[in-house]
């Protein structure tokens, strides 16, 4: 069975085929700027080359048309015929409170999808333009939504619950959503198999660290916990995103800078994070450059702080998870970022952390056990594969229909 996985955000749409009896990624691209002058197909051949094509593409369902092509074209697609394509998986970012698992994509679906379009004004809509494209390129072929909440559906009500009037939750759905949620499974599920222990009965912390970043308390197969709120830009210190704040430095910085939600918006989730106290980047590899080979002080600080916050996390979850098992890092910096992986886990034995430098040095992007035999809880890297979750999830729900 192959199943294409979509992810339509804005002005971009990535993409990956995926052959699910062998497993292996049939073709992977990304189109970039849809809307925008200069778009650019960055698309990956099953043999691994690189082809890039450039173009004016200016919405989505010709995106979807052009990739389409690339897929079934002699030179670089890896089918004939658009007919191999037995399902779609989509990512779709906000299900609200009416997913907590993927579903097959209905009528009813979407109207439901409509309706959380408040929720994530940004995200929602080019998930949802996908998927309209999708109906009228493939009307025959399943189609299949993937949420990035419904993982965290499981959390308690006292862990969701903001402390606003009760009211505003009722009104306006204001509560925690959380983020991530397919990395935060995969990785969860995949360090069981790895480790060779049940899933239902551990206590696990996942911490996904990209650009953006979330850390997740999973207790028995359950996400109890997690650190992205209402939207993604609650928790932890991000590339661009501030991650917790006080609510009266918000409204005192809109009241003297007189600006409005708009820009108040832009300043939290763009201008602020490692980028904004270093002044220099988002990116980890430059601040990491610039704190040591330039003695840069504010680089030094924002690395400090996204450190300290990922510890100060962990431990709050160690404590509402009741112990810990396991402690998983994925993402960009969680994979590959061997000196951020020691800071924020440096001093924490008596929580049960400990990690081998040895086996943490210069370990990028591969599944490893990182932490030392006497450690408590075992610390592992687990590379995250949210295409790949799409797909499962894609497959057994389709599955079902031909049963
Ligand atoms: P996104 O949230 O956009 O998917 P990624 O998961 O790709 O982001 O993570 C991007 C971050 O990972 C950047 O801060 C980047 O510097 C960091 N990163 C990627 N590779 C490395 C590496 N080899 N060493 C250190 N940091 C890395």
């Amino acid at each position: 069975m192959k199943i294409l996985v979509l992810n339509c955000g804005s002005s971009s749409i990535k993409y990956k085929l995926i052959d699910m009896k062998s497993g292996e990624s049939m073709a992977t691209g990304t189109m970039e700027k849809i809307g925008l002058k200069g778009s650019v197909l960055k698309h990956t051949r099953r043999d691994g080359q690189l082809v890039l094509f450039e173009g004016e593409i200016l919405e989505h369902q010709v995106g979807i048309e052009y990739i389409l092509g690339v897929l079934t074209s002699d030179k670089h697609g890896s089918i004939k015929d658009l007919e191999e394509i037995d399902a779609i998986g989509h990512r779709v970012v906000h299900g609200g409170e009416s997913f907590n698992s993927s579903v097959l994509i209905t009528k009813e679906v979407i109207d439901k999808m409509e309706e959380c379009i408040d929720l994530a004004p940004l995200h929602n809509p080019p998930n949802l333009k996908g998927i309209y494209a999708m109906q009228d390129l493939l009307p025959n072929v399943p189609q299949v939504g993937v949420f990035d909440t419904a993982f965290h559906q499981t959390m308690p009500d006292f862990a969701y619950m903001y402390a606003i009037p009760y009211s505003l939750y009722k009104k306006y759905g204001i509560r925690r959503y959380g983020f991530h949620g397919t990395s935060h499974r995969y990785v969860s599920k995949r360090v069981c198999e790895f480790l060779n222990v049940e899933f239902e009965k551990q206590k696990i912390i996942t911490c996904h660290l990209g650009n953006g970043g979330s850390i997740t308390a999973i207790k028995n197969g359950e996400s109890i916990d997690t650190s992205m709120g209402f939207t993604p830009l609650e928790g932890l210190v991000m590339g661009t995103r501030a991650g917790d704040l006080d609510i009266g430095a918000v409204t005192y910085i809109m009241e003297k800078e007189n600006i409005g939600t708009a820009s108040a918006n832009t300043l939290f989730n763009k201008h602020s994070g490692l980028l904004g106290i270093s002044g220099i980047s988002s990116d980890n590899r430059d601040l990491a450059k610039a704190a040591t080979v330039d003695n840069n002080e504010r680089a030094a600080l924002a690395l400090k702080m996204f450190q300290y916050h990922i510890k100060k996390y962990i431990g709050s979850y160690i404590a509402a998870l009741g112990g810990l098992d396991i402690l998983v890092f994925t993402g960009g910096i969680g994979e590959n970022s061997d000196f951020q992986r020691e800071a924020i886990c440096s001093d924490m034995e008596y929580l049960g952390i400990s990690i081998d430098a040895g086996k943490n040095n210069g370990c990028y992007g591969i599944e490893r056990v990182i932490s030392t035999d006497s450690s408590k809880a075992k610390v592992v890297i687990v590379p995250t594969d949210e295409e790949f979750m799409i797909a499962k999830d894609t497959l057994s729900i389709v599955q079902k229909l031909i049963k």
